[in-house]
């Protein structure tokens, strides 16, 4: 077996960051590395697709559809997991095909998705796209959905003894999020949103959450999206080599450097207090790296 063909959930830890500006705020500061999961699926996915996976077989369906950009970290996770699960997969991705696929269709295709690639303002309209298909198990775009927060809400079941005060996590479609909220017991759960001016957000991850699950203590956070989903800046990547280089910590250009960049600063700026013990959610992405000119990143 190659190191791609299995998932190495035994590779999951804690690493404790040690800098300046945690002793100087007294503040301690972890992270979970749900990274270390797969080369090129890693992080979250695995736990937002496990009960969708899990009813989609118990209803006898043998093929799973959804729905993802070119880049989508969903649309290469759902590819590698409907294979390891023998189930087949149709992925609807956004936008005209391309002539070369990026890195993320490519693996994808490997995985054996077949891809589907409709206009950006068909994509808007996923019902009319799902009626040209028959017989097929469909997860929406990011996996979002209940199953997929109790997918997530698995994620802090990977470590034992939760002795932390705060729990912070990127924010994409808030299934991840609403999750975490369902496992805390008394964290504080802070979202970093990734999208610019998504008021939608909390609604989305009230929806997910029971009414005693909504009263407990939560945020998002919309400051650092810097500039919107997926837009990066040349500080943005300075960040990122620097978090490299003083603690080797391989972070992703949407999700975790941004998020990364946020618990910092709501150190910094005493949001997050003194006394404080933070664990910072790595829900992997590296592979979306791939979409930065060769030689950007130093990992
Ligand atoms: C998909 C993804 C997220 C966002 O998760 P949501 O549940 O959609 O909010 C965060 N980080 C990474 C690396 C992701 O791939």
């Amino acid at each position: 077996m190659s190191s791609e063909d299995k998932l190495y959930f035994d590779k999951i830890f804690v690493q404790k960051i040690s800098e300046p500006l945690l002793k100087q705020k007294n503040v301690a500061l972890s992270v979970l590395r749900l990274d270390e999961v797969h080369p090129v699926i890693s992080g979250n996915k695995w736990f937002k697709l496990k009960y969708y996976l899990q009813e989609a077989k118990q209803k006898g369906f043998n093929t799973i559809g959804t729905f993802g950009g070119a880049w989508s970290n969903h649309i290469v996770a759902t590819a590698y997991a409907c294979k390891l699960n023998g189930l087949k997969c149709i992925g609807i991705i956004r936008g005209e095909k391309p002539l070369h696929y990026s890195a993320t269709l490519l693996n994808a295709a490997k995985y054996k998705m077949q891809l589907h690639f409709v206009s950006r303002s068909e994509y808007k309209n996923p019902s009319e796209i799902q009626k040209q298909f028959q017989n097929i198990y469909w997860i929406n775009e990011g996996g979002y959905g209940i199953k997929g927060a109790e997918g997530a809400s698995e994620i802090l079941a990977t470590i034992p003894g939760n002795l932390y005060s705060h729990i912070v996590c990127a924010v994409g479609s808030g299934t991840m999020m609403a999750g975490l909220v369902k496992a805390a017991t008394s964290q504080t759960v802070i979202g970093i949103s990734v999208l610019k001016g998504n008021t939608a957000l909390n609604e989305k991850v009230c929806s997910l959450l029971t009414e005693k699950e909504q009263i407990k203590t939560f945020s998002i956070n919309s400051d650092f999206h810097f500039g919107g989903y997926a837009k990066y800046n040349q500080q943005l990547l300075a960040f990122m080599r620097t978090v490299w280089y003083e603690h080797k910590l391989p972070t992703d250009i949407v999700y975790t450097s941004k998020t990364f960049f946020a618990v910092r600063e709501l150190i910094a700026n005493d949001t997050i207090k003194s006394g404080s013990n933070v664990l910072m959610i790595h829900s992997g992405g590296l592979q979306g790296n791939l979409s930065l000119p060769a030689n950007t990143l130093p990992f």
